[in-house]
């Protein structure tokens, strides 16, 4: 069998695009993160104050969007672009995150986003990381993985994440948000978090990075030998 797309959907903040990124190099697969790219739209509409009711609007701003991805050495991971820009650290923001669940909810820029994510892995050899991966962008990815953890031990490592860059956020915004975010993305009309049928559970609770990585490799692996 030749390459295959690995979908990891999920929860917030619960190690999708750690254990994606992490994955991807053990394959020497690529490695695109969707929510970087619903983040950078959000950014885009922050800086041009773009009304998210106004169909017109959003429709001319989606025009004037160009996301790419290019690989950072120092990082050792691809960092995201709008229209050429480095936006990598700016979209991890928290004022991103409260805005990104509103902004993805949008049926045109879910739709610019899904065509775009299809170009992208149209050779296959991906593990992409999302929402949405495994029910509407990818529904013949041959392994699904649904992730999900505890509430409180997601805040908890988002907040570490945030420190580590040099960003201090109270635990309990940081819960409020994933669970607003939760609550969004699972309720919207165009492509909700749900998990797939045919996806693998895994909560990250009490996980360590390389058991999730193992657990990933391990579903490539057997779909593989079939
Ligand atoms: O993965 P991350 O937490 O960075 O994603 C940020 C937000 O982008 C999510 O809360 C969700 O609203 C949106 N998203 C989405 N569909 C995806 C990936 C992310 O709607 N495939």
């Amino acid at each position: 069998m030749e390459k295959i797309i690995i979908a990891l959907d999920g929860h917030s903040s619960c190690g999708k695009s750690t254990t994606a990124k992490r994955v991807a190099a053990k394959l020497g697969y690529a490695f695109i993160d969707t929510g970087a790219m619903y983040r950078a739209v959000s950014l885009y509409f922050h800086e041009h104050h773009i009304t998210l009711t106004n169909p017109i609007e959003v429709a001319k701003a989606l025009e004037n969007i160009h996301i790419t991805f290019h690989f950072n050495e120092a990082r050792g991971a691809s960092d995201v672009f709008l229209n050429g820009l480095n936006v990598e650290t700016e979209i991890r923001k928290m004022y991103i995150s409260q805005l990104v669940s509103e902004v993805s909810a949008i049926t045109a820029v879910r739709k610019a986003m899904v065509a775009q994510q299809q170009k992208m892995a149209k050779h296959r050899g991906v593990v992409m990381d999302g929402r949405d991966i495994g029910t509407k962008v990818f529904p013949d990815a041959e392994v699904k993985v649904f992730m999900t953890a505890d509430p409180v031990v997601r805040a908890e490592r988002r907040q570490k994440e945030l420190l580590d860059k040099g960003e201090i956020v109270d635990l309990d915004e940081i819960l409020a948000n994933l669970q607003k975010r939760d609550i969004i993305d699972s309720t919207r009309e165009e492509g909700p978090l749900v998990q797939a049928v045919d996806a693998v559970l895994m909560d990250t609770s009490f996980m360590t990075l390389d058991e999730q990585v193992e657990f990933v490799i391990l579903q490539h692996d057997l779909v593989k030998a079939k």
